[in-house]
């Protein structure tokens, strides 16, 4: 088996492996799933091996968290063997409905929630949003992420950041709905050939802007521009760094106290992946009467919501406790009457885990956006 000129033991750096095992060791799933990564390093230098490695159900249980990379002591990822034996699934075209559905809506209308691409820009409706022009210098030039523009639970993330930055008067603009999907799970699902596609054109499409720094909604969409693109020009930064900026130069100011204990939620993709820890921390911070606790297993060692690595689209085999269900029993241990994240993904799935243990009367999952929205100054 090889990837171009590229041997999958080339590609993947799998000589480079000592089999120490703090990959396997620090893997979230491995509590609810049958999933050794070890074991997957080990085994894909038998090259003969690959085609029977891919067709075992554990590759689509990992959720891309990065904790076995951060953890490797070879500066190895991996989590991006079982990435390239899902990438021989889809090559094979034996994939589960609900991923080629996904991937054939981002083909086509560029997002993988099958809504049309007309329809990206709707939540703008009845609001005062700067539109990005080609040519057009801008200092801040915002990517909104397909999950926050389509999905009514976390709009609220764009609608509010665009009342806060009119308040504060800063240079920004937004895309039109010529905002396409930026691959972040086309890339985990392992479809190669459309993630290349969509870096190739998404950096045409942001490069024609002159824009100083892209600001990302999603730690998702953070993420991969930043790791995975690397002809953008601008930089790329989440924006709970630019609100922490703004907070620093004193141009955030909230109404209001919010007399509540609040538990953060590392994302994985900010956190792990993006290396932003404090900045979320500072926003909470900075809101009047909050009380910010920690989780036990925070910061780099946060536990993983399974939210990644396509696994919106990939139901898990395993009835085993869902790691969101475990995060939000932590979180009640704590007595947290929030728990705050900013990533969609992490929302989505801490809030079904709360609501499917009863919590919902005593506790609330809440972006970060969508609080701050509440105590901008009017
Ligand atoms: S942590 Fe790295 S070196 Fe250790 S077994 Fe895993 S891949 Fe190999
Ligand atoms: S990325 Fe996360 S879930 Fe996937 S193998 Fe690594 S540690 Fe496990």
């Amino acid at each position: 088996m090889s990837t171009e000129s590229q041997t999958f033991t080339e590609k993947y750096d799998l000589l480079g492996c000592i089999q120490c095992g703090r990959c396997t060791g620090g893997c979230p799933v491995t509590v609810r799933a049958d999933l050794n990564v070890r074991r997957f390093v080990y085994d894909a230098y038998h090259e003969e091996k690959l085609e029977e490695l891919a067709r075992l159900a554990e590759i689509w249980d990992c959720t891309a968290c990065h904790t076995c990379a951060v953890r490797c002591p070879k500066g190895l990822k991996p989590l991006e063997v079982l990435l390239g034996l899902r990438t021989m699934i889809i090559e094979s075209g034996k994939v589960e409905p609900t991923v080629r559905d996904a991937l054939q809506s981002v083909l086509l209308e560029g997002n993988p929630w099958e809504k049309s691409r007309a329809a990206r820009s709707d939540w703008m409706e009845g609001l005062d949003v700067k539109i990005a022009e080609p040519g057009v210098p801008v200092e801040n030039l915002f990517f909104v992420c397909c999950t926050i523009a389509y999905d009514p639970r976390v709009q609220s993330v764009a609608k509010n950041i665009v009342g806060l930055l009119n308040k504060a008067g800063i240079d920004y603009a937004f895309l039109d709905e010529s905002e396409t999907c930026c691959g972040s799970e086309v890339f985990t699902l392992g479809e190669e050939g459309l993630f290349e596609m969509l870096v190739e054109d998404n950096t045409e499409l942001l490069n024609e802007y002159t824009a100083k720094r892209i600001v990302c909604l999603s730690p998702h969409c953070f993420t991969t521009y930043k790791t995975r693109y690397p002809d953008l020009k601008a930089e790329v930064i989440h924006y709970t760094q630019l609100l922490e900026e703004l907070l620093r130069e004193g141009k955030l100011v909230w109404k209001g106290d919010l007399q509540k204990k609040i538990v953060f939620h590392d994302p994985c993709y900010l956190g792990k992946q993006g290396d932003v820890y404090d900045e979320p921390r500072a926003l909470l911070k900075s809101i009047p009467g909050v009380n910010l606790v920690e989780f036990e297993r925070r910061r780099e060692r946060s536990l993983c919501c399974e939210g990644g690595g396509g696994k919106m689209w990939v139901e898990s085999e395993s009835k085993k406790e869902r790691l969101a269900e475990t995060r939000i029993k932590d979180a009640k241990a704590l007595e947290a009457d929030i728990v705050a994240v900013a990533c969609p993904f992490c929302v989505l799935t801490l809030e079904d885990a709360m609501k499917g243990l009863g919590y919902e009367e005593e506790m609330r999952v809440a972006e970060i956006m969508e609080l701050l929205g509440e105590f901008v100054e009017a």
